[in-house]
């Protein structure tokens, strides 16, 4: 099935329970061929126009779940979300990045998915539509469960608050070249609400948001001056959201990577902080 439209997309969908939705196939097309999925049916969106581009809406962006990592990349997408572009010119080889798309990301859900900390920085919803209409559901909600994606839905637009302020991805693979996120943090700062909002992906099923560091550091950034804090704070934030994310399983652990992921964590928060500041 091909459909050429998102009403159709809907429809065909609504007619056929068991179509299994296909974006880029990136994520999908690797489960088939590995005999973990035998879907009774594929539905192609790569037709569906409407998926593909963005829109401006009441100081958002409306971004179509069909934009590819390599279209976010661009400079003009950058220019409006820098960090997502960030995100997704981390993702993969360029064979992947021209077909991935957002939306199999987000759907996808896999904990070292790498806009998924961008999203939940930035609290971003998404809408979902299906066969009785569409309904918008907060991305941290949609990951964790709360909301997840219901039977004949599909994800069709992902809603971004565009906050005019600079914001980071950072990403550590633990080795040179593509590789998928061993952490990532996402920082973005939220001068209107004098806020800072820090994500951090792939440590946990889910991006984690160290609220009560994301306060403290606030507290500290003088939002009417030169928006910048002396080191020793990064250093400290750093370590905060690394003790806030990664748990300490003392030094008995059986898991010896934890002190060093928790290093990894603090560098990365550290650093997204000193980007964003400077
Ligand atoms: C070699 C390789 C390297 C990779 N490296 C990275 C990496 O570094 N970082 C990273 O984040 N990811 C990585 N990925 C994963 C993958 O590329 C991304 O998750 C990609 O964004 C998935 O998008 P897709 O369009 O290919 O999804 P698909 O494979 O088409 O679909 C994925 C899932 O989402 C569902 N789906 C897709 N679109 C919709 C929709 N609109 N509505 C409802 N359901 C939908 C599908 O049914 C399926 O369950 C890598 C993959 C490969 C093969």
């Amino acid at each position: 099935m091909l459909p050429a439209s998102l009403d159709e997309a809907v429809r065909a969908m609504a007619e056929s329970p068991g179509a299994v939705p296909v974006a880029g196939g990136t994520d999908l097309m690797g489960a088939v061929n590995a005999g973990l999925l035998r879907p009774m049916a594929l539905l192609g969106l790569g037709r569906v126009t409407e998926l593909r581009g963005w829109q401006y809406q009441d100081g958002a962006a409306l971004l179509g779940a069909g934009l590819t990592h390599s279209r976010m990349a661009r400079p003009d997408f950058a220019a409006l979300i820098p960090a997502l572009a960030e995100a997704a010119a981390t993702v993969g080889p360029p064979q992947v990045r021209n077909v991935g798309t957002l939306g199999g990301n987000i759907v996808s859900a896999h904990p070292s998915g790498d806009t998924l900390p961008v999203l939940a920085a930035l609290e971003a919803t998404v809408t979902l539509v299906g066969a009785d209409g569409a309904r918008e559901v907060a991305v941290s909600h949609l990951l964790t469960g709360l909301d997840p994606l219901r039977s004949g839905e599909l994800l069709a637009f992902v809603r971004v608050p565009l906050l005019h302020a600079p914001q980071v991805f950072l990403k550590s693979g633990g080795r040179t070249g593509p590789a998928r996120a061993v952490a990532s943090v996402s920082l973005v700062l939220d001068p209107a609400r004098r806020a800072v909002r820090c994500a951090v992906g792939a440590v946990a099923p889910v991006p984690l948001r160290p609220l009560e560091a994301e306060q403290w550091v606030a507290g500290c950034i003088d939002w009417d001056g030169e928006r910048t804090v002396d080191p020793g704070v990064a250093q400290a934030f750093g370590e905060y959201v690394a003790s806030a994310c990664v748990p300490d399983t003392g030094s008995e652990s059986p898991v010896p990577t934890t002190a060093r992921l928790r290093r990894t964590v603090s560098v990365l928060a550290r650093r997204a902080l000193g980007r964003a500041l400077k």
